[in-house]
């Protein structure tokens, strides 16, 4: 709780990551969360890993120790064989918990706009979770209106775009989300200003904070709890939206 508001990071990462050499162990990110007064985190792997079970494992024996501060993310490299894919992320589901899938186009080279990505969807919406995309960063495929195409395909699947296109493709995702009512916005790195053009055709209930890395907590979580914008739009941005969108 930050001046009385509960706060649930809705993009928080743990584990190791080849791409950056970043490492989060579960002490590093409850010790940041409770520096941050972070009730509750959608914990996610980094999207290039050693290892994806191994990565699950981490996160899911955390998120067993502290069911009430942590929820999971699934995170696979997605040419691997469907099967395997299909099969991780039910594990993932029935043995820890986890409420979300996320894919990273970036990193995963694979494009929503695609039928190829279909799987992946799937996936999700057969183990009733969401998929958080990564947009910004890593365009064209990680432009945000290409989830426009499977949020229109599978109208029961939540989709959270990571980051809101990142600042410079932040209308963009405003436009998805108009467009697609189960596109989510996750607001880390886009500046004040950007926020409030979001507020300008969105409503809060669509909208979550996350921090992404824990350097950038502190800012994150400052930069809505300092807007001055009406108590109920704080209070969805800050736990309201990612308690639905990540229900268990
Ligand atoms: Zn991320």
């Amino acid at each position: 709780m930050k001046d009385g508001f509960r706060i649930f990071d809705g993009h928080a990462h743990m584990g190791s990551a080849r791409h950056s050499g970043r490492r989060v162990s579960s002490d590093d990110l409850l010790r940041s969360m409770d520096a941050n007064s972070v009730d509750r985190s959608m914990t996610i792997p980094y999207p290039v890993v050693e290892d994806y079970k191994a990565e699950h494992d981490l996160i899911g024996r955390a998120v067993l120790a502290h069911p009430d501060r942590l929820t999971g993310a699934a995170c696979i490299y997605p040419y691997i064989p469907v099967v395997e894919f299909r099969d991780e992320v039910r594990r993932c589901r029935e043995l820890y918990g986890f409420t979300a899938l996320k894919l990273q186009p970036q990193y995963h080279g694979l494009n929503p706009f695609s039928s190829a990505s279909d799987f992946l969807f799937e996936a999700a919406l057969e183990n009733e979770i969401a998929v958080i995309c990564h947009t910004g960063t890593g365009v064209p495929f990680a432009s945000p209106s290409l989830c426009m195409m499977p949020a229109r395909k599978y109208p029961n699947l939540k989709i959270v775009l990571g980051h809101s296109g990142g600042g410079i493709h932040v209308q963009e995702a405003i436009v998805a989300a108009l467009f697609c009512p189960n596109i989510y916005l996750e607001l880390s790195s886009l500046m004040p200003h950007h926020v409030r053009e979001v507020l300008n055709h969105l409503t809060s209930d669509r909208l979550m904070v996350g921090s992404d890395l824990p350097e950038s907590a502190a800012t994150e979580f400052g930069k809505i709890l300092g807007m001055e914008i009406p108590h109920e739009d704080k209070r969805n941005i800050l736990s309201t939206t990612a308690d639905r969108v990540f229900a268990a």
